[in-house]
């Protein structure tokens, strides 16, 4: 079968990790949603228009190497509540999902709009200090100047802004299973969904 997974949640919540493993225990491919919009916002940032920069993107601005910067992730979500910037990505995502062997997709609206049909669907949450806290200790190992107050302040501003927009707001799909991560190690959480995945497919994990 072509399984396609689907992973949402707010900032932090630990999306990319779980992502990665699952990819890696079922051998999908993996995309990680949110680079796309990274990419956007970082070229907005350059005085590119937000349209022209979801319309021109190239696999090159994939590979910047710094998306990772809270200004982009700012920019991101500035430009992610544009639904013609939406629009102009859904296409690449989806073709992405249906790719030949199967896919794990995180990101916001995976569930809910890119990938509605996905056989499973994560929503992964935790507490906004425990998200706040693991992205501080990132962002300070990446050598960035920063205080746990403002990134805690910068991930509720973005989640705000994620969670009530008009178009592909972050949200649980209806069918999505809830992992919350606050006081779950990765490892755990890694092994839960793994599991869930054998139940719902019948899938046994190959690495
Ligand atoms: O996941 P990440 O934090 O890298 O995403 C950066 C921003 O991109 C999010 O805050 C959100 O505004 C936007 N995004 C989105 N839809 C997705 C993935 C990311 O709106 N599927």
């Amino acid at each position: 079968m072509r399984l396609t997974i689907a992973i949402d949640g707010p900032a932090a919540a630990g999306k990319g990790t779980l992502s990665r493993e699952l990819a890696r225990a079922f051998d999908l491919a993996h995309l990680d949603t949110g680079l796309i919009y990274r990419a956007t916002g970082r070229r907005t940032l350059d005085g590119t228009g937000a349209l022209e920069a979801a319309q021109t993107l190239t696999a090159a601005d994939l590979e910047a190497d710094d998306l990772r910067t809270p200004d982009v992730a700012r920019a991101a979500s500035v430009v992610a509540a544009i639904p013609e910037v939406r629009a102009a990505l859904v296409d690449f995502q989806r073709a992405f999902a249906r790719r030949q062997g199967g896919a794990v997709l995180d990101g916001r609206d995976i569930g809910t709009v890119i990938c509605p049909e996905a056989e499973m669907k994560f929503f992964v949450t935790a507490s906004d200090e425990v998200r706040a806290e693991r992205r501080f200790v990132e962002l300070k190992e990446g050598g960035h100047d920063v205080t746990f107050d403002t990134v805690l302040a910068d991930l509720r501003e973005r989640d705000a802004r994620d969670s009530a927009r008009a178009t592909a707001p972050l949200k649980p799909a209806e069918d999505a299973e809830v992992l919350d991560t606050s006081e779950m190690d990765i490892d755990a959480v890694v092994a839960t969904a793994i599991a869930m995945v054998t139940a719902r497919t019948g899938l046994k994990p190959v690495a």
